[in-house]
């Protein structure tokens, strides 16, 4: 029975984990779990799963006193005091957002399995996650549906990879023109055509940053070359993924979009059932289309390069700058494309450092945020 420690389980990930754990009781049980705002959630989770660990964004003092066989804990250091109490074998990590990278880091420095979810891990602290496994810290099993595609090719065949290649739905405005992104709204902009996911990740999937963040995911876990990894269209998220080798031949996961298969792939560590469809010539591919990418229409996914060449504060930069637009455009406070405009600004104007502590990748966090603060309410000029 693997002893489970869930942050961010009142949300879309959290829930759908929480799914797989009702599925497998025999298989998990859990032990400790956070929430953020959502704390209705907490009575829930307690009473179905009976964890003793609990952490809550806001000092709760009601929550304390109705359980008094829990043990509670608060803000965002309370999410590194339960990993570290909960006696976890794994933390499967559903936060969203750059809180997400400590607790991260926390999991491998005490030598858990880290399921990951929270992309932003990566994104802002590729180097400081890679430097823990590498000293043997731990071990980092990839929930991302893309990345966990990938994952189960390449245990099957790691050798001969050409190329790695991410699909990408086109998010809920690839039939628009950039020129008609002007004028959508959040409310357009939160309709995804194939998956129900959170709000930050729908904006994220509409702005093509969530394809940016997986070519950077892409090559931290996998360590190919930037070059090795490419977009390619399948508008029904119906192939997750694909690896090409070097005699031309694929091999892809393929099936409906739901996330509690690789929540339960991640969870099992690869130790359950799954297909993978080998194809020695694409075109006979008829199951579902897949298309070349289309880098003119999506350039914020050129971004990937220059975070992977410069590396450093790159990420967390064009994390923070992101996070922020995407509150301040769901907020009506900007529009759509400001966000790709402040993202770029961001990244231009960051004063770089190489292998930064993550203490030095927190203060770079917090002044680009303050940043795009003051680019929102006017006082700076992109
Ligand atoms: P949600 O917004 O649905 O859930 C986020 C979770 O994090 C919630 O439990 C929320 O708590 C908690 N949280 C947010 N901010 C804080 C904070 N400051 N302190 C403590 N807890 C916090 O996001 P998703 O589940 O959609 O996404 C989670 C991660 O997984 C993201 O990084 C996303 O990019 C990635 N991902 C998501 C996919 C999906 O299908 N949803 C697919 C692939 C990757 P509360 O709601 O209680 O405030
Ligand atoms: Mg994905």
């Amino acid at each position: 029975m693997k002893r489970i420690c869930l942050l961010g389980a009142s949300g879309s990930i959290g829930t759908q984990a929480l799914d797989v754990m009702k599925k497998h009781p025999v298989d998990f049980s859990l032990v400790g779990f956070s929430v953020g705002n959502r704390v209705e959630k907490v009575s829930e989770i307690i009473n179905e799963f009976s964890p003793k660990f609990v952490c809550v964004k806001k000092e709760n003092k009601e929550l304390v006193k109705q359980y008094p066989n829990v043990t509670f804990y608060f803000g965002d250091e309370g999410l590194n005091e339960l990993i570290k109490a909960c006696d976890c074998d794994m933390v499967v990590n559903a936060l969203v957002g750059f809180v997400g990278l400590k607790p991260s880091i926390v999991a491998l420095e005490n030598n858990k399995v880290l399921a990951l979810a929270n992309k932003e891990t990566l994104v802002t602290g590729g180097e400081l996650i890679n430097k823990l496994l590498k000293d043997g810290h731990g071990k980092l099993v990839p929930i991302d549906s893309e990345h966990a595609a990938l994952s189960k090719c390449l245990l099957i065949q790691s050798d001969n990879v050409d190329k790695l290649v991410i699909t990408a739905s086109g998010g809920a405005f690839r039939k628009l023109s950039r020129e008609q992104l002007e004028s959508v709204t959040p409310e357009d902009a939160l309709k995804h055509p194939t998956w129900s996911m959170g709000n930050k990740i729908t904006i994220d999937s509409a702005s093509m940053v969530n394809k940016t963040f997986e070519i950077i995911e892409a090559y931290y876990l996998f360590g190919y070359k930037y070059e090795q990894i490419e977009l390619m269209f399948n508008y029904e998220s119906f192939v997750h993924s694909l690896v090409k080798y070097n005699d031309g031949s694929y091999r892809l996961d393929e099936g409906k979009p739901d996330m509690r298969v690789p929540i339960k792939y991640a969870m099992f560590e690869g130790a359950c059932e799954y297909d993978i469809v080998y194809i020695q010539h694409i075109e006979d591919y008829k199951k579902s289309s897949l298309y070349d990418f289309d880098y003119e229409r999506f350039p914020i996914v050129n971004l990937a390069k220059r975070v992977i060449d410069e590396k450093g504060l790159l990420g967390a930069a064009f994390n923070a700058a992101n996070e922020e637009a995407v509150y301040a455009f769901l907020d009506k406070k900007i529009k759509f494309t400001d966000i790709e405009k402040i993202i770029y600004f961001c990244v231009d104007n960051v004063s770089n450092i190489q292998n930064p502590s993550y203490e030095e990748i927190k203060k770079c966090d917090v002044s680009i945020r303050e940043t795009v603060h003051k680019i929102v309410k006017g006082e700076v000029n992109l």
